[in-house]
């Protein structure tokens, strides 16, 4: 499994609409398969492992949408998740497989919202935190499937499409590479160049942060990867055993782990000797015990996104489930005084719904006093969880 970061920068943009606010990730697979291969492949399948398609490339749609649902259920965000995948033949032989790939098609820097300044987000995430869609009508992800595999090369074992992990021996369990690669897509991954320590440039040729970055430390020296030179990163991402994630999130899940956490609650990264395109710094060390989803390597079923989820949130992903009840106007799962002085501008007809309708709770096409009451209620006392 490996992971690749195609960063196409997008420049920053300023756009001043108010977003709807939206309180769950929703996200769309986008099939850009052609007739009859891939996702539209007609051979027909018999069901399997819970997987009632009755084509083949019906049984690989149901496992994406699942995969799909899976990630859906862990974050919230304003802005629909765009993701298209095809099923192509990738490098395969007999001593070895890409099983997928998947990374943004995008990241952006500087934008409205950005928690932190010349430092690249990835499309999905960049569009959580600004609360738009920074590129309409683009995908934020792009993920890549091995067609070959189990068809037409020599390496053994091929696809299972079942839902329930009950892999024969030597197969790979679709479900779990779709969602590590969407892992990826979602942001965990760094830009870093892995040979030399490089960061990504931007329009004006300035080297930019990547927001991967402040959360990876050589323990060595304490330093994040923003704080060192690219000599340093360099050293840091073939250093094994001292490559790790130092995120509050992480950190404070890291007790599900018996083995690639310090006494810190620190997590290793994959960090090999040798650099490792595609794998080195982007995943979790292979010593952790349990495995992860995470890992650069395929190791088994795995249908929890584990440890990816905290370093998600550590990047800036909102955890799922955390609501406003009214007056949240850019969905960001806080009301800030400046929405609850729109929220009472919509009441007194000062100002348009249309600039807060998440002021207007019952839908009923105006804000009430019971309403501005829920959202002062929800700015003194945080969003319910
Ligand atoms: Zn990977």
């Amino acid at each position: 499994v490996t992971g690749r970061a195609v960063a196409a920068l997008g420049s920053a943009l300023l756009i001043l609409a108010a977003p709807a606010a939206v309180r769950a990730l929703s996200a769309r697979l986008i099939n850009r398969d052609g007739p009859g291969e891939g996702f539209n492949d007609s051979t027909p399948v018999e069901p399997v492992g819970g997987n009632v398609g009755t084509t083949l490339g019906e049984q690989r749609l149901l496992v994406f949408q699942r995969a799909v649902d899976i990630w859906a259920a862990q974050f919230s965000s304003p802005v629909e998740v765009r993701i298209g995948a095809t099923f192509d033949p990738l490098q395969c032989d007999a001593g070895s497989v890409t099983l997928g790939m998947a990374g943004p098609v995008a990241a952006f820097h500087d934008f409205a919202g950005a928690p932190l300044p010349r430092t690249l987000y990835p499309s999905a995430l960049a569009d959580s935190l600004a609360g738009i869609d920074l590129d309409p009508g683009a995908d934020d992800i792009e993920a890549q499937f091995n067609s070959a595999f189990g068809t037409t090369c020599n390496f053994p074992g091929g696809w299972y499409y079942g839902f329930d992990g009950q892999i024969a021996a030597g197969d790979s369990d679709f479900l779990t590479v779709v969602l590590h690669e969407l892992g990826h897509g979602l942001g965990f991954l760094s830009f870093v160049d892995i040979f030399t320590g490089a960061r990504l440039t931007g329009e004006n040729g300035q080297p930019l942060d990547d927001a991967f970055m402040p959360l990876v430390i050589d323990d060595r020296s304490g330093r994040t990867f923003v704080e060192m030179t690219d000599a340093e990163r360099a050293a840091a991402i073939v250093a094994t055993g001292h490559l790790k994630w130092d995120g509050a999130s992480v950190v404070a899940a890291s007790g599900v782990l018996r083995a690639g956490a310090d006494g810190l609650g620190r997590v290793q990264l994959y960090a090999p000797p040798e650099p490792v395109d595609g794998s080195s710094l982007s995943h979790w060390s292979d010593v952790l015990v349990p495995n992860e989803l995470m890992e650069p390597i395929f190791t088994q079923p795995i249908h929890v996104p584990g440890l990816a989820n905290p370093a998600l949130l550590d990047m800036g992903w909102r955890a799922a489930g955390i609501e406003c009840a009214a007056g949240d106007c850019d969905g960001n799962a806080q009301v800030s005084i400046a929405e609850l002085i729109t929220a009472v501008r919509i009441a007194l007809g000062e100002a348009d719904l249309a600039t807060c309708t998440a002021a207007d709770v019952n839908g009923d096409g105006r804000v009430s006093v019971n309403e501005l009451i829920a959202a002062v209620g929800a700015a003194l006392n945080g969003c319910s969880g």
